[in-house]
């Protein structure tokens, strides 16, 4: 297969081993910098330009689109999805991910477990908000926050009120949630490939902090997950249009309850705790999924 990688960076860990594992497998991959490709949207033909020239046909796209370039990153795909290319995960279902409120309603859909969850625009609700979520300690949190970053616990009411209205101020978009405290500041993050778990961590925030996010300090260990942990990952996944996703999951009195849906999910933290060739499992669904692309034969 000819692969094109949409990445900004070819130096990040994922990107080096995505190339090395579709390398191994003796199939061709092109980075591809998502920012310096340009189209022509109106044209019969669609096509994609990139530095000066046409991109050439791929079997299949890879995207690795940072939750910063959503929007560009995503027009871009649909060029590829329109010019009948192979993507692994869609722009629909990245879309939908990067949206941590349209997420969950899908998800609520669907009979998933998820903490309770309430949103509100105007300040004369919060009162009625919080009793909503049960009251405090609760958690709110930014919608567009990564890596942990607008995500705070708020110990009492009068806490709550003063955050949620100091969000509201700065028109910041917010949801509030039940904490889950037996939880104990862990997640488990579960990778999935298709229709399957293909490796599990759970992390463990650090002292004194309640965040599990690496980013926020916390440390991994590989974990063996419950059958129900693992079917609510892939139905998670499954339910956002994903093909491969970073599913966190944190452990309740009421089961596993979903956190979010990561649809570029990094394989470094996943790879060197768990010591699963990601990477390669990736690879190996593209060559069962992606039907190599018919060259037309040039005119005789
Ligand atoms: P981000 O997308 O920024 O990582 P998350 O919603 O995943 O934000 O929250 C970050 C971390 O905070 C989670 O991995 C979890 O450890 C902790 N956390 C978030 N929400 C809750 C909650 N409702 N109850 C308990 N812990 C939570
Ligand atoms: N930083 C990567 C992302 O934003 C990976 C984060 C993660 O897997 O939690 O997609």
């Amino acid at each position: 297969m000819h692969i094109a990688l949409l990445s900004r960076n070819r130096n990040l860990y994922s990107s080096r081993r995505l190339i090395e594992a579709a390398e191994q497998r003796g199939h061709t991959i092109r980075v591809v910098n998502t920012l310096r490709c340009y189209m022509n949207i109106a044209s019969h033909r669609p096509s994609i330009h990139y530095k000066g020239e046409e991109l050439e046909t791929f079997d299949a796209v890879i995207p690795r689109i940072g939750s910063s370039v959503t929007f560009y990153g995503c027009a871009v795909l649909r060029q590829f999805e329109m010019m009948g290319t192979y993507v692994l995960n869609d722009s629909v279902g990245i879309t939908r991910s990067r949206d941590k409120l349209r997420s969950l309603q899908l998800l609520s859909r669907k009979g998933l477990g998820l903490p309770v969850t309430g949103f509100a625009h105007s300040p004369d609700d919060i009162p009625d908000l919080i009793r909503m979520v049960g009251g405090a300690p609760l958690v709110i949190k930014l919608l567009e926050g990564t890596q942990g970053i607008g995500v705070v616990l708020a110990e009492t009411v009068q806490a709550a009120e003063s955050v949620i209205q100091a969000f509201m101020g700065l028109h910041a978009n917010i949801m509030v949630q039940e904490y889950i405290r037996e939880a104990k500041g862990a997640d488990l993050r579960c990778f999935v490939v298709g229709d399957k778990v293909v490796a599990a961590m759970r992390r463990q925030a650090a002292e004194g902090e309640f965040r599990s996010n690496l980013h926020r300090g916390g440390t991994a260990h590989t974990i063996r997950i419950t059958p129900e942990e693992r079917s609510t990952a892939i139905r998670a996944a499954r339910a956002m249009g994903l093909q491969v996703a970073g599913v966190d999951l944190l452990r309740s009195h009421h089961g596993p309850v979903i956190m979010e849906v990561n649809s570029s999910p990094g394989l470094e933290g996943i790879e060197t705790t768990t010591g699963r060739d990601v990477a390669g499992l990736i690879i190996d669904h593209l060559e069962k999924h992606a039907a190599p692309v018919q060259k037309v034969p040039p005119r005789p």
